[in-house]
């Protein structure tokens, strides 16, 4: 299946995306500028399930390191991400896509708990569906959520947008020689523990035929590109 006859796919975008040129948080128009690139994407007829990281606000492993119990500091991260997941809700809205948000951890006030056939149906009469709280257990991320969404869900591949345009086999930021792989195996990924997403999310969408599209999501229409099967990325797969 080539990228550009995708039909559904999962998009991750790491809480980092949220920041713009802050240090922390959410930054109002940078989550606008996100919401249409989801936004140019649909608009190609595709269905579209989104997962966005906690990082930007709270991190399970930094509270740990300052003496916080790790899975105490993971649900603070998880929490982390329904923030995200209700500012890019709304961004959305304001732009006109039907969206819903399905959380692990059920909070009924804000948002759906996340029911598959539910979410199937959400997809199909167009909306993007925002899966919030990663798997909603701690010792995870919200990579491990996103591959185990994108399995049940049945998408055609998890694109996961970052502030490179691909795996490359050094820092590209660091070393000017560095080149970037256009397709790797998922068994390379984890034998050289190539920076793509962690063991447990690569093993699981290897173990479900997902293909995994690493991209930068940094230039202006640049996620509808790839889609369409003319931008830069790389691609993991069997
Ligand atoms: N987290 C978790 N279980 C999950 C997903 C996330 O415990 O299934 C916590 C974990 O503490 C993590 C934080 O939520 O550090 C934020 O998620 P992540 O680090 O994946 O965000 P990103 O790096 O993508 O912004």
């Amino acid at each position: 299946m080539t990228i550009a006859s995708y039909r559904r796919i999962l998009l991750k975008l790491s809480g980092e995306a949220l920041m713009g040129d802050g240090q922390y948080g959410i930054d109002p128009a940078t989550v606008t500028r996100m919401a249409g690139e989801v936004k140019a994407a649909q608009d190609t007829g595709l269905e579209i399930c989104l997962v966005i990281g906690g990082g930007n606000i709270f991190r399970g492993m930094a509270g740990a390191a300052q003496g916080m119990d790790r899975a105490q500091a993971d649900y603070m991260g998880m929490l982390a991400t329904v923030m995200n997941a209700l500012a890019m809700q709304s961004a959305l809205e304001q732009l006109g896509v039907p969206t819903r948000v399905q959380s692990a951890i059920e909070m009924d006030k804000v948002c759906e708990p996340v029911i598959r056939r539910r979410a199937q149906r959400h997809l199909e009469k167009g909306r993007v569906v925002i899966f919030a709280a990663g798997v909603g257990a701690p010792y995870f991320t919200t990579d491990s959520g996103a591959a185990l969404r994108a399995a049940e869900m049945k998408c055609d591949a998890l694109l996961k947008g970052t502030s490179v345009d691909g795996v490359y086999n050094a820092d590209p930021k660091l070393d000017p020689n560095a080149v970037r792989y256009d397709t790797l195996s998922y068994d390379r990924v984890l034998q050289d523990n190539l920076k793509v997403m962690d063991a447990s999310a690569v093993a699981l969408c290897r173990d479900n035929s997902i293909p995994i599209v690493v991209f930068s999501i940094r230039e202006q229409g640049n996620l509808a590109r790839v889609l369409s099967g003319q931008g830069t990325a790389t691609t993991v797969h069997q």
